[in-house]
């Protein structure tokens, strides 16, 4: 009998998977799945480890998904991709392996991982590797000289141009294998990672993802523009989590919203087209990585910008892990950060904004805090979001443009009703003066426990274009 095994690694779902799809094709064949944890290598990315615990559960409920339909699913541990490697070349012998099927993971190490594992099998087993993780993969949107884009807007053009409705269709779920084995669920070893609880807010599984997304796309896409950057609002998806380690894909939200939104092409002033365009702001990061892999070794994409002079201030970077810089909306955003492994897009852009700009601190730094934090963490958004914020990156925001992280506050929380939800020693100041505390407590001699601004905002942004613009006059 022909044995099939499917290599899960951040696609958890058996929904509109293209590898498990096609691994059950054949009803004759033996279909075997297998998840490898490499905690050693987690370590060294400083991968949050809440998305560790998402991760986790999310295999406790694909095992169970994949027993039903007579698939066992094996689990290993390895230090690293080298010994993974090594272990599954033996793992095939052992099972009588004939072929692999797996989804293609886009960053460097794990392309070069896939590619030691064709070799190490050699021809005896084979390798079927799928694009599945983007709606098209990347190399597939071009410009007329054949390179990848390297601004969003004639990406994203080119991008709807070349979407065809097959490239999104969904896949079901494989039917029960008539010669399935009768799976005995052993018990998932814990990872030997450490392991922290998730908000309540993100369900597990992928039954709660896909409810999340129908009833986002009912009843809020529409108000998608009016509210997305309102962090009070619960105006976005959320689903940036289940997208991140594939417990949903992206052809199943463009196909929901489609669903409910016919016209969502048509009106591209509409929220559902809004929406869409996040999406595929998701793909153009990702497609960046593979044209450019050196954006996974955390290099600038904008060369001249290694020669800016960062400061070197561990007090106020961990000011800013803290929330503790005195500037009440970059503070509550970083609290959100660290109590849920997740934080507004609009947040996202302000607390890297002061992270570089003000506080002139590399952003490799932020970037890295961001992962150890995060719940969505994803290496291609996480480094497109920082660079785009440190004007490092590709179609960033220009160097001088630097964020007043007061008026975005007034801008976007402006009676600070997201502010006094996570800072509560400011729930005395009045609406008015929630962006500025000390100067209200001034004007009431009171005195705030919380801490001043840790710096002046004026001030480090004429020390921020000063830096950039002598590295810019070096290069
Ligand atoms: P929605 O607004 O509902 O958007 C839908 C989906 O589109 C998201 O779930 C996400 O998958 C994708 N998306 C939305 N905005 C972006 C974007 N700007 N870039 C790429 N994809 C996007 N997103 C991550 O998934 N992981 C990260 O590690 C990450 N780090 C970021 C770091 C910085 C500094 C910045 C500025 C942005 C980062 N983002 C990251 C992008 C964005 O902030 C989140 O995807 C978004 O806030 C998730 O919330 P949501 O699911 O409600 O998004």
């Amino acid at each position: 009998m022909t044995t099939h095994l499917v290599w899960f690694r951040n696609d958890l779902r058996i929904t509109d998977n293209r590898a498990l799809h096609a691994a059950c094709e054949d009803p004759q064949a033996r279909v075997i799945a297998l998840f490898i944890a490499t905690p050693e290598q987690w370590k060294q990315h400083e991968m949050a480890p809440r998305q560790a615990a998402f991760i986790y559960q999310h295999l406790q409920s694909l095992q169970h998904s994949l027993a039903e339909r007579g698939i066992p699913l094996h689990y290993h541990q390895c230090d690293d991709f080298a010994a993974s490697v090594n272990w599954m070349k033996g793992f095939c012998e052992t099972e009588t392996v004939d072929a692999i099927f797996y989804n293609k993971q886009y960053e460097i190490n794990e392309r070069l991982r896939d590619d030691a594992l064709e070799k190490a099998v050699g021809a005896d087993v084979l390798c079927h590797a799928f694009d599945d993780s983007l709606l098209l993969p990347p190399g597939s949107v071009t410009t007329g000289n054949n390179e990848m884009y390297k601004v969003y807007t004639p990406f994203r053009r080119a991008f709807l141009s070349r979407l065809t409705e097959s490239d999104s269709r969904s896949l079901p779920a494989p039917k029960a294998r008539e010669h399935g084995q009768k799976t005995v669920m052993h018990k998932l070893m814990p990872f030997d990672y450490p392991l922290e609880n998730i908000d309540e807010n993100f369900a597990v599984g992928e039954d709660a993802a896909r409810n999340q997304l129908r009833s986002f796309c009912r009843e809020q896409v529409q108000d998608y523009l009016q509210q997305r950057d309102l962090p009070a609002v619960d105006g976005t998806s959320s689903l940036s989590p289940y997208l991140a380690i594939g417990v949903l894909s992206p052809r199943q939200c463009f196909n929901r919203l489609r669903t409910e939104c016919p016209d969502v092409l048509d009106r591209t002033d509409g929220g559902a087209f809004g929406w869409l365009n996040e999406l595929i702001w998701r793909e153009f990061y990702r497609h960046l990585i593979v044209a450019w892999p050196k954006l996974c070794k955390h290099q600038p994409f904008v060369g001249w910008t290694d020669g800016v002079h960062w400061r070197h201030a561990p007090e106020e970077l961990q000011a800013w892990k803290e929330g503790k810089t005195g500037y009440p909306i970059v503070d509550a955003a970083m609290r959100q950060l660290n109590a849920t492994g997740w934080m507004h897009n609009r947040l996202r852009m302000i607390v890297a904004s002061f992270l570089v700009k003000d506080l002139l601190i590399n952003w490799r730094e932020g970037e890295r805090y961001f992962m150890s934090q995060l719940l969505d963490g994803d290496l291609a958004a996480n480094n497109g979001g920082w660079q785009w914020g440190a004007s490092t990156g590709t179609d960033a925001a220009p160097y001088f443009r630097i964020f007043n992280p007061t008026t975005q506050g007034e801008r976007f929380d402006k009676a600070g009703r997201f502010i006094k939800a996570w800072i509560p020693e400011l729930s005395d100041v009045p609406e008015k003066d929630i962006h500025t505390p000390h100067r209200w407590a001034e004007k009431q001699h009171r005195v705030l426990d919380y801490p001043l601004p840790i710096i002046d905002h004026a001030r480090a942004r004429k020390d921020t274009l000063a830096a950039f613009e002598a590295a810019k006059n070096r290069s």
